[in-house]
């Protein structure tokens, strides 16, 4: 008998009657200039068809050699997710038929891949989700299949076959199905994205398909006693981490209600292939899965088993860089940052992270480098859309600013300004403060302006002295007119201790 559960039941206690299962299968396109078993070039955007040859188009008797850097991407790979490689790894031939895929098979690798059992640690600064470890189940190399075009909006039938893509090396990396909610599998992707980044493996583009993402969903269901799944949905066509979000919210709640009408679990339904549609928000049926069995995998009888030795795996790790994971720690640990501003600094890459720590060092004040960074930098980064390479005002200049803010020099308002002139004229602080004019005002002259505001105002000082203090902010505005160098927290001081001398 299955349990009949209306909305409110849904709303009791604001949590869902059910627990979200979700793993993640993601094909990363490794960053070779070549393809995977031949030397047809892997450049996007090329003419179709021009990036082809026997080997890639699986002409009788043509002969796959493996290319060397793909192997070594995959590997550093993943020694980045902490997975073990074995010393012996094969290929294999998955086969099936399908247009873009003259040769009838891919060559991948089934049950020796290149690595297995590993982990990726994810967290949301924001609080979305606890901090947890989603297991790496396997990472293993395939060569991709070329495209076919469908010429829909023309509302002709044509279809067209790009063989281009053909042969390009892919790390197919799939996570154990450790995550219960659309925001785990987000973060999921997108600390993956960041550590395929840092270790510059992929340019992780989506748009140009070098990071595509399928995702396994199903749900586990206190049913009374008894405790329920239900069939495994793999969802493709998600094109954006977003539509991945969406894609997996709109499943568990599909499910649930297939549930509640049919009352079938995993097990008495074939796994099933949905596509997302991003436009209607809603995942269609394609196809129901194969089984491996299905692809009839064989050994690949044309390229030998790469075996690789201990000390070549500790070669590879020596080659490994300090990872986003550690940097965010370490950031905390040196600069006194919280969670959320180290994560913001560490998302920026490796050039973001080597930028704020050169600031931070000269101007000495971890938080204070930290605002800057995250406000005027990054802005005017964007305003200009450089890189933290190209960017013109270096952190050694910027801090001379940061460190006259601190001196009380100038105020961080005017600072903001000084900020502008020093990035368009490309002044040091000095020179900056300089062009606009702002110098110290001397002790007695502040003093001299203050006694004028006070007596062009007699009801701040009543005000003052019956208890409100704060009266004397409508002071500043006046201050800043009469001479813009001033600093509002000194003529705040001083006008209070003249009120008090009486
Ligand atoms: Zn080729």
């Amino acid at each position: 008998m299955k349990l009949k559960m209306t909305d409110s039941t849904e709303q009791k206690n604001g949590s869902l009657p059910y627990e979200m299962i979700i793993g993640l299968e993601v094909h990363v396109q490794l960053k070779t200039e070549t393809k995977l078993f031949c030397r047809c070039s892997t450049k996007f955007g090329a003419e179709p068809n021009t990036q082809t040859c026997p080997v890639c188009i699986g002409m009788p008797g043509a002969l796959p050699v493996m290319n060397r850097r793909a192997y070594d991407l995959a590997i550093k790979t993943a020694l980045a997710l902490d997975i073990g490689i074995p010393h012996f790894t094969k290929w294999d031939r998955k086969n099936y038929y399908y247009p873009d895929l003259p040769r009838g098979y891919q060559i991948s690798q089934f049950d020796l891949p290149l690595s297995e059992g590993g982990k990726l640690e994810i967290s949301d600064p924001k609080g979305g989700f606890k901090t947890k470890n989603v297991g790496i189940t396997r990472a293993h190399l395939e060569d991709d299949a070329g495209k076919s075009l469908h010429d829909e909006a023309s509302g002709k039938a044509d279809t067209r076959i790009d063989l281009n893509r053909t042969g390009t090396p892919l790390l197919e990396i799939v996570s154990e199905p450790d995550m219960s909610s659309p925001q785990e599998a987000k973060g999921y992707l997108t600390e993956l994205k960041l550590l395929l980044t840092y270790l510059e493996v992929s340019d992780c583009n989506m748009q140009e398909g070098s990071l595509r993402v399928d995702a396994n969903v199903n749900l586990k269901i206190q049913n009374g006693n008894e405790t329920v799944y239900t069939p495994i949905v793999e969802v493709k066509n998600m094109n954006s981490f977003r539509a991945v979000e969406r894609a997996v919210a709109y499943e568990a709640k599909r499910q649930y209600t297939v549930w509640q009408e049919t009352g079938l679990v995993k097990g008495q339904l074939p796994k099933q292939t949905r596509g997302w549609d991003d436009s209607a928000q809603i995942t269609r049926a394609q196809r129901e899965k194969e089984d491996a069995s299905d692809y009839r995998y064989f050994p690949e009888p044309d390229l030998c088993p790469a075996v690789i030795t201990e000390e070549e795996i500790a070669s590879y790790r020596a080659t490994l860089p300090e990872l986003p994971g550690a940097i965010r720690k370490r950031l905390q640990g040196d600069f006194d940052l919280n969670p959320y501003d180290a994560d913001v600094i560490v998302n920026q890459g490796q050039g973001g992270v080597d930028y704020y720590e050169e600031l931070a060092k000269e101007c000495g004040d971890g938080k204070q480098a930290s605002n800057w960074f995250q406000q005027d930098v990054l802005r005017k980064l964007n305003e200009s859309e450089t890189t933290f390479a190209e960017f013109s005002l270096q952190p050694s200049r910027l801090a001379g600013l940061l460190l006259a803010v601190q001196k009380k020099e100038v105020d961080t308002t005017r600072a903001k300004d000084v900020f502008g002139v020093m990035y368009e004229k490309n002044l040091t602080a000095q020179e900056g403060m300089k062009e606009l004019g702002i110098e110290q005002v001397d002790t007695s002259a502040l003093s001299d302006l203050c006694k004028m505001l006070l007596e062009k105002n007699p009801q701040v000082v009543e005000d003052v002295k019956s208890g409100k203090k704060q009266a004397v902010g409508a002071l500043i505005g006046q201050a800043k007119k009469a001479n813009p160098n001033v600093n509002p927290g000194e003529v705040r001081k001083v006008c209070l201790d003249l009120i008090e001398q009486g």
